[in-house]
């Protein structure tokens, strides 16, 4: 068996064209979606995830504000600047890229971002929201996730999911939006005693690990539906190409449908992202 490939790019251009008609449409009646996006440092990786977002509200036609800073920044400046975005209405989503440097407590920080230009989810009230099942911003990944599950086609409802990894970022949310759609749901993490079992009961697998082709063939159910959310640098000798968490080659083989990485997950969290801010304009321009 050889599985159908979801692929994150083609539904990523979907769905960005339709947020670019939606954006002018805004545009059109004085208000323009717009980003804040906050970068402290100069970690390489954040650098191209921020230039990346950036991008992609240019594309789509949305207003952008990127904000550098120094690693050995005060936390009082950025979050002054915070209360200033905030306050702005030309701003719909504020986003600081994290990890922030040492002298940061990052939950302060994102508690600091107001809760209705929180379109990373990551503020306590839009994650107790999302618990609730009355959710205002869904958290990028997981919500790019159920898009590609929606595009994969098939109901949920009392399907067996299995997701590895509880970060808050991931596997939590995830877990949550895969419940709130019917499916029973397993949280796997490196506690989780046979792994291998669970993972091969689930009709949908998502892997969120952070370790390079962790999932292999005999972990799968034949038919399952593989989610690869792992982005992973191959070590220089294997070649330093990205790779997931799960292992493609003998995957495919056995489920029935996988995301590739790259172009699986990773598109959809920044299509996500814009999703969330456009959403936030609609509200504010409703207001
Ligand atoms: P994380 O915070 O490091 O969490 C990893 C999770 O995997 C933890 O819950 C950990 O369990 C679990 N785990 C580690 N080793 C395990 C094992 N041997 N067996 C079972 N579970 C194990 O990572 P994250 O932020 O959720 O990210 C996960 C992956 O997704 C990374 O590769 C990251 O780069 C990628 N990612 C991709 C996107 C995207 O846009 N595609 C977005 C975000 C993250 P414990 O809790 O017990 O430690």
């Amino acid at each position: 068996m050889t599985a159908k490939l979801l692929d994150g790019n083609a539904l990523a251009k979907k769905l960005r064209a339709d947020f670019k008609a939606r954006a002018e449409a805004l545009a059109a009646q004085s208000t323009r979606p717009g980003l804040a996006v906050i970068l402290v440092g100069e970690n390489p990786a954040s650098q191209v995830y921020v230039r990346n977002k950036v991008n992609a509200c240019a594309e789509a036609g949305f207003h952008s504000v990127k904000l550098d800073y120094p690693a050995d920044v005060a936390p009082a400046e950025v979050l002054a600047k915070i209360a200033e975005l905030n306050a702005d209405p030309a701003i719909h989503g504020i986003l600081v890229q994290l990890p922030l440097p040492r002298q940061f407590d990052e939950d302060e920080v994102l508690e600091a971002i107001s809760p209705e230009k929180d379109v990373d989810g990551f503020h306590a009230e839009n994650v107790g929201a999302l618990m609730q099942g009355n959710p205002r911003f869904l958290p990028c990944t997981p919500y790019g996730v159920m898009k590609l599950l929606e595009e994969a086609g098939g109901s949920l409802k009392g399907k067996e999911a299995v997701v590895i990894g509880r970060s808050n970022i991931v596997g939590k949310p995830m877990a949550m939006l895969l419940l709130h759609a019917g499916c029973t749901v397993t949280v796997c993490h490196s506690q989780t005693a046979d792994l291998g079992f669970h993972t091969r009961r689930a009709d949908i697998l998502v892997a969120a690990v952070g370790r390079p082709r962790f999932v292999t063939g005999d972990m799968v159910k034949p038919g399952a539906v593989v989610i690869d959310v792992g982005i992973n640098r191959l070590p220089a000798e294997q070649g330093g190409k990205l790779c997931g968490d799960v292992d493609f080659d003998s995957v495919k083989e056995v489920a029935g449908a996988i995301t590739p990485v790259p172009g699986g997950v990773g598109p959809m969290t920044i299509t996500m992202l814009l999703a969330n801010t456009l959403e936030s304009a609609e509200r504010a321009a409703a207001k």
